[in-house]
């Protein structure tokens, strides 16, 4: 599972930043994630849980923003969002960004990845 892998290196890097403060506890964590990562929020959650039990991540909170995906087209200027972004198939296909307006390739502005936005430790 895609959203295990992820929140492992996570709770990791959380355990290692709580351990060079010398934090006695994490209260909360809160997350950036990418509309076009497609992690879905149940399961990180849920993968969140199970990972951070018996470490110090354990019983915080977890807060999820989930980030709107924004593409550039350097065609057209178009700046914004991609328009056929909640098509279901999209899931499973290749991700192909173009532009809405014009149709050609487009940069991927904002809407990728996962990071850590803020971690709240008990000092
Ligand atoms: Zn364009």
């Amino acid at each position: 599972m895609h959203e295990f892998s992820i929140m492992s290196q996570l709770v990791e890097r959380v355990v290692e930043e709580a351990r060079k403060r010398n934090a006695k506890r994490v209260i909360e964590v809160e997350l950036y994630v990418g509309q076009l990562s497609f992690l879905n929020s149940e399961q990180m959650r849920f993968a969140y849980s199970v990972l951070s039990k018996g470490t110090i991540l354990e019983n915080s909170h977890l807060i999820i923003n989930i980030i709107d995906a924004r593409v550039k087209c350097e065609v057209c200027g178009f700046d914004g969002k991609p328009d056929y972004i909640d098509d279901a198939s999209y899931h499973v296909s290749a991700p192909l960004f173009l532009c809405p307006v014009c149709g050609s390739p487009v940069e991927v502005l904002e809407g990728r990845g996962c990071i850590i936005r803020r971690v709240k430790l008990e000092i």
